[in-house]
């Protein structure tokens, strides 16, 4: 059973018309900081407001503490404009996924997975993806554009707005995985500042260990990382350890190698970073064979790795195939014996095309 609701204009205004405003989601707090003092206006203001907006959930205008000054800033200066929810739908076992219409009409989807009474978001960060992977339904509408980081905070505050509203005895979303459409670490920089707010005490204050950005192996993204992204997890993306398979899932393997990554995201300084998950995508009779499994045991063996094996998620007009769950069993015993974690992801809010890889809104 799914449940399509379509709703218009739910989630704040957008700007008038002739005012240039900025988004309020867009600023760290250092950089708020930075815009007060530009503006010569109380140094308390940017804190209290990250508690205002962010802690306390609210939507209104801040009115206690903020100094008048700066209130008349905010109103003249600052827009608190979300995306817009054009589209939700509801699956049986509590998943959501919620398509967003961006100010330029774009659309990205973000998707909301229960545990517990509590959620998960996969959050989207680009329109469309550059990288083209072979089994990825977003892959195959191409990069429309990155998404700024007030849109990436925005999916997040749009999304908790809905459960508050319609499902107020479980609206906690405990952790961010950055898995929904786009390669995140080609968009760098609003995903890093994203990831700053998601974090500050007195913004969003999630603990590092529950965010996870995934990548298909954006070298240049991970080099980055390295010296400039606060302490989150990493995924990477490996579906396969031989060559010519990788080359032809994930097509920027032929330039950024998984040897390389892999030294590259093993070597991230711990204060950078929590831990390696690895992904490995299992296709039918393509990466799921008792070989595939003993290369990729050799290839982390004695890494600090963890392992989440996902069976394909199918999409229309897809050429792979789901593996039977007993060949993800075995594949799962061949690693057990290189004694790398693995868990066995189970899928969730495929009926409505929510699952990892499924995501499209061409
Ligand atoms: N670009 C990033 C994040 C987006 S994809 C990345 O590649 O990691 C998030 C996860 O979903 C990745 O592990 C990706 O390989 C996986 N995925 C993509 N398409 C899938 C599909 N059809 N079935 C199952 N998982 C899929």
């Amino acid at each position: 059973m799914s449940l399509l609701l379509r709703i218009q204009g739910k989630c704040g205004t957008k700007p008038p018309m002739g005012i240039k405003k900025r988004s309020f989601y867009q600023f760290t707090l250092t950089e708020l900081q930075e815009l007060f003092a530009e503006n010569s206006l109380p140094s308390s203001g940017p804190a209290l407001l990250f508690n205002w907006h962010y802690k306390k959930r609210m939507i209104a205008p801040c009115e206690t503490d903020l100094a008048k000054v700066s209130r008349a800033f905010v109103a003249d200066h600052l827009d608190f404009y979300l995306p817009e929810i054009d589209l939700i739908q509801e699956s049986a076992d509590k998943t959501v996924k919620f398509l967003f219409k961006l100010h330029d009409n774009l659309k990205v989807e973000s998707v909301l997975i229960p545990f517990n009474n509590k959620y998960t978001i996969c959050l989207s960060s680009q329109v469309g993806c550059a990288m083209k992977c072979s089994f990825c339904f977003t892959g195959t509408q191409g990069l429309k554009r990155h998404l700024q980081t007030e849109e990436i905070i925005g999916q997040f505050l749009a999304a908790q707005r809905w459960l508050t509203q319609n499902r107020p005895k479980d609206d906690k979303i405990l952790n961010i995985v950055f898995m929904g459409q786009g390669e995140p670490l080609h968009n760098f920089d609003a995903v890093k500042k994203a990831c700053e707010i998601f974090l500050n005490k007195n913004g969003l204050c999630l603990a590092p260990h529950k965010i996870t950005i995934s990548t298909a192996g954006y070298l240049p993204g991970l080099e980055r990382w390295k010296n400039e992204m606060p302490k989150v997890n990493i995924a990477v993306s490996l579906h396969s350890t031989i060559k010519e398979k990788r080359d032809k899932l994930i097509p920027i393997n032929q330039r950024y190698p998984i040897e390389d990554v892999v030294r590259f995201a093993q070597d991230i300084p711990e204060g950078r970073t929590r831990f390696v998950t690895y992904e490995y995508l299992l296709i039918k009779d393509f990466n799921d064979s008792p070989e595939d499994a003993h290369a990729t045991g050799r290839f982390l063996e004695g890494k600090n790795a963890y392992i989440n094996l996902i069976p394909f998620n199918p999409f229309p007009g897809a050429d792979y195939q789901r593996p039977q769950m007993q060949e993800v069993e075995s594949f799962k015993s061949i690693l057990d014996a290189y004694k790398i974690p693995t868990l066995i992801r189970k899928t969730k809010g495929d009926e409505i095309l929510a699952a990892c890889g499924q995501l499209n809104t061409k």
